[in-house]
């Protein structure tokens, strides 16, 4: 498979260099220069397997011939045996509502989906065994513990964790700060997630820098995980035959539904996908007005979701300016020097055509999640909270699947706040919130984080 930038169609990539680079050296983004569609009997076969063979089907067609069919099998198989349910994901009617619950891994979030198969990636595509690797990540709150479980206690990597400092939860932070080896720094940034993913992107845009430190990436902006994530649309889907369906997804660096969109892309009948956000709406104005502006990111209920720049809304924006690197290019650099970029009607028509969007505040959320609690006896996230309140707010009769992105237990205090219950802890967590966190802070300076990396890098 060859990977090509967003930003210029004439840089061409492998798997390999994609994977480990996440962002393109001209800072755009990578995408394949062709997508692989399956017709109706295709579709029909796929819709037989069990989760780990359909995902080693959709998986191959992006990271073969770097590795091979079988051997990614047998390494994605081994990356979802400790999720304690069978296949993976769990499919749940509660109510009218579908949930299509992703959090079954070993930090409670859909991140881990994508996570362990990349853990196991490295180690395949012989990374490691290469040269001493240091990933940097910013996380907002879910990633990093991910990472942190995906790559713990392997040879010749470090992991750099940056999280913005008291703006993510309690648990998020404590499993995060508590389950890592020597091997794993986190950073508490004092600024947004937004600040976070900036220090990233600037650090890996300096060559010089980059270079130095064999500096790799596993942000939402790594193609292999927006890869992993197509899986579980089809998957799902597979479970209501023959009906076009929607997808309501909570959305902040719009990778999770972006995968969507690469899943209707390969001929997966969606209808619709419902980007639900919270007060974060950037993406709700985009989808609306046309209007790319991001505004200061406001704390919510749903962290994991307070994202203003949403990167990977540069893959969309590709197809939609008919693949005119140029283009993307010019209103990337807008975004830069002026603070916004806006689309024209047509193009806005055209993304019309797949999304739509809808926000949900934190008042409605914490109403959504106390309904269910006393409704059904069924407590929500308040991530999922938002897509249930999107997908209510979408006058639409096609069945409407719910990405449920997280376990409420990591949201403890607003799931009190809501419906005034205590929830159990899951077995994941039972030895590690006791232990000691292991965090430290630093001001929201790229020249801080590259001293502290270099310092802690010389130390070992
Ligand atoms: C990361 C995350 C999201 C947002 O996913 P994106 O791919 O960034 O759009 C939503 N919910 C939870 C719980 C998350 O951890």
């Amino acid at each position: 498979m060859e990977y090509i930038s967003t930003r210029n169609k004439n840089l061409n990539f492998g798997f390999k260099d994609v994977f480990l680079r996440g962002l393109a050296p001209d800072g755009g983004l990578f995408i394949p220069k062709k997508i692989k569609t399956y017709n109706e009997s295709e579709l029909n076969d796929l819709s037989t397997m069990s989760y780990v063979e359909l995902a080693t089907e959709i998986i191959s067609n992006f990271c073969s011939p770097e590795i091979e069919k079988n051997k990614l099998n047998k390494l994605i198989n081994k990356s979802y045996k400790n999720f304690t349910t069978k296949n993976v994901i769990q499919i749940k009617k509660i109510g009218d509502i579908n949930l299509v619950e992703l959090y079954h891994g070993p930090t409670l979030a859909f991140k881990d989906v994508a996570m362990q198969v990349i853990g196991n990636m490295y180690d395949e595509l012989k990374v490691f065994s290469e040269k001493k690797i240091n990933i940097v990540v910013a996380t907002s709150g879910d990633t990093g513990s991910a990472a942190i479980s995906a790559l713990n206690d392997r040879k010749n990597i470090n992991v750099f964790v940056l999280h913005p400092h008291n703006k993510i939860s309690n648990i998020q932070r404590k499993i995060m700060t508590t389950i890592g080896s020597s091997n794993i720094y986190n950073i508490a940034i004092k600024g947004t997630f937004d600040d976070c993913q900036k220090i990233v992107k600037d650090m890996f845009s300096e060559n010089s820098f980059r270079e130095k430190i064999n500096m790799s990436a596993v942000n939402s902006i790594n193609w292999a995980r927006i890869v992993c994530q197509v899986v579980y649309y089809f998957y799902s889907s597979f479970k209501f035959q023959n009906k076009k369906i929607n997808f309501s997804v909570p959305t902040g660096n719009f990778g999770d539904i972006y995968a969507g969109y690469v899943a209707k892309k390969m001929g997966l009948p969606i209808k619709k996908l419902i980007v639900a956000t919270n007060e974060n709406d950037i993406l709700q104005r985009v989808i609306n007005s046309g209007e790319y502006k991001p505004s200061k990111v406001k704390p919510s209920l749903s962290p994991s979701m307070d994202v203003q720049v949403s990167s990977n809304f540069e893959r969309l924006l590709f197809d939609v300016l008919n693949k005119d690197d140029k283009k993307v290019s010019n209103l990337m650099s807008n975004l830069l020097s002026k603070g916004s970029f806006k689309l024209s009607s047509e193009e806005v028509n055209i993304i019309k055509k797949d999304f739509c969007a809808e926000k949900t505040s934190d008042k409605e959320t914490l109403e959504i999640i106390k309904n269910f609690s006393d409704k059904y006896n069924f407590i929500l996230d308040p991530h999922t909270a938002t897509a249930v309140g999107a997908a209510k707010k979408i006058k639409d009769d096609s069945e409407t699947l719910i990405l449920s992105t997280a376990h409420p237990y990591k949201f403890l205090e607003t799931i009190k706040m809501a419906t005034l219950k205590e929830i159990k802890i899951p077995s994941q967590l039972s030895n590690t919130l006791d232990k000691k966190e292991k965090y430290d802070i630093l001001e929201n300076k790229i020249s801080d984080v590259k001293s502290y990396i270099l310092e802690r890098i010389n130390e070992n």
